[in-house]
């Protein structure tokens, strides 16, 4: 790939682009080896030129958000990671009567924007406090919790296609499913819009203190992991297949099935991508063998494997 686009990708981005960079820091399991390249947009303008640069020279090119729905390779990522920087963080409310249009920076936290909408006394995203991570990811996984998804505020979103084209897509267009938006491929999101409506503020909270206790008693803290492991398969729970197989505290190398919730899997220091694979390949197949259930990993496995 480099020298001549290492240049090219100097001269857009500076020391904002990074060569054979360690992804590891960069996701919530603390797991995964190099990326080619590491590039940090600022401006609209800058994602715009790279993204255009690496669609002329056939560069692969993955998006990262917050990097807490991943599980990266051992062997590290091929091309070029893109992680929107600082330009991307900004929250601006349209306020009116009964309601919002608020659009946010894909690079927001989805964390402070979920508390902001509250302190100001906003509906509809209050489910979502607790989950981790950027509101790009969030709009990519259609993150949810406790019966909410983002699906149902989303009133559109902008981005960035492969060749650099800038477009705006109504929510009706990017067939939400369960933890998944089918957005046209290598769309970068910049920005996601969503429609809030007002409500008591004492209301909100109290949905929000109840999602927190409830992820404090069930799930696993201190330990770097990447959230559920594995989608609910329809009509039933993972963790609660994976309990029955008898996965609970497992271990694999320094991978773990989480004692609390089975459908964590933690890394209790130094784990490799490939202990939690093999991890996940074990529960697979037992839950096949016992169920007849074939669980699908809702964590994205990334990079050569
Ligand atoms: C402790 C813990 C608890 C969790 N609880 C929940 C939960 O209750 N509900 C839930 O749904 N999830 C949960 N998760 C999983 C995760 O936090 C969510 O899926 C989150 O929304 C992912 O956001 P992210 O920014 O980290 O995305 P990443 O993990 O970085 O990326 C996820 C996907 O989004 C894509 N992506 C990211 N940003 C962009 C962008 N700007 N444009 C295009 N594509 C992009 C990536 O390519 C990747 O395919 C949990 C995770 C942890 C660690």
């Amino acid at each position: 790939m480099c020298p001549e686009l290492c240049k090219r990708l100097t001269d857009v981005l500076g020391e904002r682009v990074r060569f054979s960079f360690s992804l590891a820091r960069h996701t919530s399991f603390r797991i995964g080896g190099p990326a080619d390249v590491f590039a940090e947009p600022n401006t609209l303008e800058e994602l715009q030129s790279l993204l255009a640069l690496l669609h002329e020279e056939a560069v692969p090119v993955f998006l990262l958000g917050g990097g807490t729905n991943v599980l990266v390779s051992d062997k590290g990522v091929r091309g070029v990671v893109v992680k929107l920087g600082g330009g991307f963080t900004y929250v601006r409310w349209e306020e009116s009567l009964e309601e919002a249009t608020v659009y946010v920076g894909a690079a927001n936290s989805l964390g402070r924007f979920v508390r902001e909408a509250a302190r100001k006394g906003y509906r509809g995203v209050e489910f979502a406090e607790g989950i981790p991570g950027t509101v790009g990811g969030g709009l990519l996984m259609n993150a949810g919790a406790f019966g909410g998804e983002l699906s149902a505020v989303v009133v559109a979103i902008t981005g960035i296609h492969r060749d650099g084209r800038r477009e705006r897509l109504p929510g009706q267009t990017l067939g939400f499913a369960y933890r998944r938006t089918a957005l046209p491929e290598k769309f970068a999101v910049t920005e996601v819009e969503f429609r809030l409506t007002r409500g008591h503020a004492e209301e909100i909270a109290t949905v929000m203190n109840k999602a927190q206790h409830k992820r404090h008693m069930t799930q696993p803290h201190g330990y770097p992991n990447a959230g559920s492991i594995f989608k609910n398969p329809p009509g039933t729970s993972a963790g609660r297949l994976i309990e029955a197989a008898g996965f609970k505290g497992q271990t694999q190398g320094r991978a773990q099935v989480s004692e609390q919730h089975a459908n964590f899997i933690i890394n209790t220091g130094g784990a490799s991508a490939t202990d939690v694979r093999l991890l996940m390949d074990q529960i697979q197949r037992t839950v096949w063998e016992k169920n007849n259930i074939w669980l699908e990993p809702e964590v994205r496995l990334i990079g050569d494997w």
